[in-house]
């Protein structure tokens, strides 16, 4: 069996039922994914809109594409008709792009709100009041084209696991007041992302359905 296989086989392993694994292939070549695929993975998470669009057509098609970075809106149009879930809706902004540019192509987009709940400053996201705000003024209703599944975070890049568990804690907790307030009567409000390869154990403990691994399958990132 292939490095990666095995990688795979083992993080499978300690997957609960109804958790799913998202392979981060950002930055690996296609011989890599190809063999992740091999062993039967079948989601990919990718963070820029160039390498996954060069990556895509190089691939079967059941691949599932997440797409996992920040996301300018002069890139929507290149990932949407690709990716089967964008995770990382970071503004009321992208929000309404990604919801008009998927009206113009006749789809509905699945997405993740992307949460801020890093120390940093500098990573991209919603805070609870943030969100709270966004369904109050009633935005739900004004995005047609935009199904949005649950929530995503970005941990502080720390090697404290205290405070890791504590933002995952954070992450389940936002998700879970936003499922009762808004999202009671829609089923499909039912993800949350979490990474990375370090803590996905911790994140499968605080509640994750969706885990996003890389360097723990491929090897370190090929810049
Ligand atoms: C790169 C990346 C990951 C995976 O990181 P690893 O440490 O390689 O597992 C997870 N989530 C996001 C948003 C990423 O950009």
């Amino acid at each position: 069996m292939s490095q990666i296989a095995e990688n795979i086989k083992e993080v499978l392993s300690k997957l609960p039922n109804g958790v799913s694994l998202v392979a981060v292939s950002k930055f690996h070549p296609i011989e890599s994914l190809k063999e992740a695929y091999s062993a039967g993975q079948r989601i990919f998470g990718e963070s820029r809109a160039q390498e996954l669009v060069v990556k895509q057509p190089q691939m079967p098609d059941d691949v599932e594409w997440h797409f996992i970075g920040h996301l300018q809106t002069n890139k929507i149009k290149s990932v949407l008709p690709i990716a089967s879930l964008i995770h990382s809706v970071d503004s009321e902004n992208l929000l309404r792009a990604i919801n008009a540019e998927a009206a113009k192509i006749g789809k509905v987009a699945n997405v993740l709100l992307e949460l801020h709940v890093a120390k940093e400053e500098s990573k991209f996201g919603f805070t609870a009041d943030a969100c709270k705000r966004l369904f109050d003024d009633g935005l739900l209703s004004q995005l047609p084209n935009v199904k949005i599944c649950g929530v995503m975070g970005m941990a502080t890049n720390t090697d404290d696991e205290d405070e890791i568990r504590k933002e995952f804690k954070l992450i389940q907790l936002i998700f879970e007041a936003l499922k009762s307030n808004y999202f009671s009567d829609k089923p499909y409000f039912r993800e949350v992302s979490m990474g990375m390869s370090d803590y996905y154990l911790i994140a499968i403990e605080e509640g994750a359905t969706m885990v996003r691994v890389g360097s723990h399958i491929f090897g370190p990132r090929q810049y």
